[in-house]
């Protein structure tokens, strides 16, 4: 086989068959093809789309790159929930100990930030000591002792996936439905998993704009998903603001230890909530939609999920007291206040996202450092009603040089006179696998 006439064979719109896409993958991994010569691959598969089986093959390939998880002596159903990134989304830090503590086993592979969103990793590193590049064995001994952990893509871990999404990266061609769907379910399937909800995000934050887009995407990975015979469940949700009441790493961390103490019950609970009940619902726990939202509130009232969350982070090296806000975000802030009555209209979500980034809460390249202890907290959501001098933003500066965020963020919303024609945020816009 010859590479160039796989890559003509793709550009000229062409279906490739498995042994030609093994040849091609393969032969990456093992350095015989040149990166030039995938970059063109890359283009032509964008240009011209993969089919669903091609897709399948690519992610069963990019599975198999490297060791799975195969945690079929662990007793319990093993469950994970991906999403596809916005600025403030911290759903997964909540969500893993709420399901280990409803009985669930949860070996998460997660991320780093990408472009303007924050990533779970970055996150979580906020936390002083904590290692989250978990090896085969930690992430085993983690789901069989505690229940699960939160782990990150290490070497061997999918690595047809690293690679080729460090490729995609710079050739413009990460908005690729089929690419998106075989690097997200290749990490995904090779956690060993029985079932698993994905948060499909939509709106300007979100790297899905439309809705329409987003039930693409959503489709494409449950379908992959069911080829493999996993219980898979989506739901499309709102990324037209930020996520909860910060954004940042620290910051994000403080708030998940709200929702898990039980003190705070706003979208993000709603949403860690609804995947709980959806996971649930799908694997056949629980009597009606009722039962399962008083467990989950159970597990929460008794202090099981917080628990829960201390011994993950414990037993991954982080500090427990280091869990203070003092510790996680910085506490010299400036405000960015209304200058005017009315309605919050509108927010442009990337654009906080980018203030985010001049502030080293994310990365413009993926050699940056993070500041964790940089980031904001929103006061207000589309169509609160504001006063001249309300706080909007107030964003955690340390000793960072902060007049371009806080330009940024001035910039980053609108208010309106009266409400009535601001359109109501759908947080939950669609559900599909129940
Ligand atoms: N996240 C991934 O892991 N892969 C993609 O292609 C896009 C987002």
């Amino acid at each position: 086989m010859n590479p160039v006439e796989i890559i003509k064979k793709k550009r000229d719109g062409h279906e490739l068959t498995k042994d030609e896409l093994n040849f091609f993958i393969k032969g990456y991994i093992e350095g015989k093809i040149a990166d030039y010569q995938v970059a063109a691959f890359l283009m032509a598969g964008f240009l011209k789309g993969f089919s669903d089986l091609e897709t399948k093959i690519l992610t069963e390939i990019m599975m198999d790159s490297g060791y799975k998880y195969d945690f079929s002596n662990v007793e319990g159903l093993k469950v994970d929930k991906h999403s596809t990134g916005g600025v403030g989304d911290k759903v997964s830090i909540p969500l893993l100990p709420v399901l280990v503590s409803l009985g669930f086993k949860v070996p998460m592979v997660s991320g780093r930030g990408l472009g303007h969103t924050g990533g779970t990793l970055d996150k979580l590193e906020s936390i002083e000591g904590m290692n989250v590049f978990l090896s085969k064995e930690k992430m085993y001994d983690m789901v069989e002792k505690i229940g699960g952990g939160f782990g990150g893509q290490t070497e061997n871990f999918v690595p047809a996936d690293k690679l080729l999404y460090s490729l995609r990266d710079v050739t413009g061609t990460v908005e690729s439905i089929p690419l998106i769907t075989s690097s997200i379910m290749s990490k995904k399937l090779a956690e060993g998993i029985d079932s698993l909800i994905l948060d499909v995000k939509c709106g300007n934050g979100a790297f899905m704009k439309n809705f329409d887009d987003a039930k693409k995407l959503a489709d494409n990975m449950l379908s992959i998903g069911e080829m493999f015979d996993k219980k898979m469940v989506y739901l499309i949700t709102d990324m037209s603001q930020v996520l909860g009441e910060y954004a940042g790493n620290g910051c994000e961390i403080h708030e998940s230890i709200k929702i898990l103490k039980g003190e705070l019950e706003n979208d993000v609970y709603k949403l860690v909530k609804a995947m709980a009940v959806l996971l649930m619902e799908k694997n056949g726990i629980g009597k009606s939609c009722e039962d399962r939202v008083e467990k989950i509130k159970d597990v929460i009232k008794k202090g099981y999920a917080y628990e829960t969350f201390l011994k993950i982070v414990s037993a991954q090296g982080g500090k427990l007291d280091k869990l203070k806000c003092d510790d996680l975000f910085y506490q010299n802030s400036v405000k960015i206040v209304s200058d005017r009555d009315g309605y919050i209209s509108y927010f442009d979500t990337y654009k906080i996202g980018i203030a985010l980034i001049h502030l080293n809460a994310g990365r413009f390249r993926k050699e940056d450092n993070i500041d964790h202890k940089t980031g904001l907290k929103v006061y207000k959501k589309i169509r609160d009603r504001v006063l001249k001098g309300d706080i909007i933003f107030e964003v955690f500066v340390g000793n960072h040089d902060y007049q371009e965020s806080v330009e940024i963020l001035k910039n980053s919303f609108k208010i309106e006179e009266s409400d009535e024609n601001i359109e109501k945020v759908e947080l939950i816009k669609y559900i599909k696998g129940v």
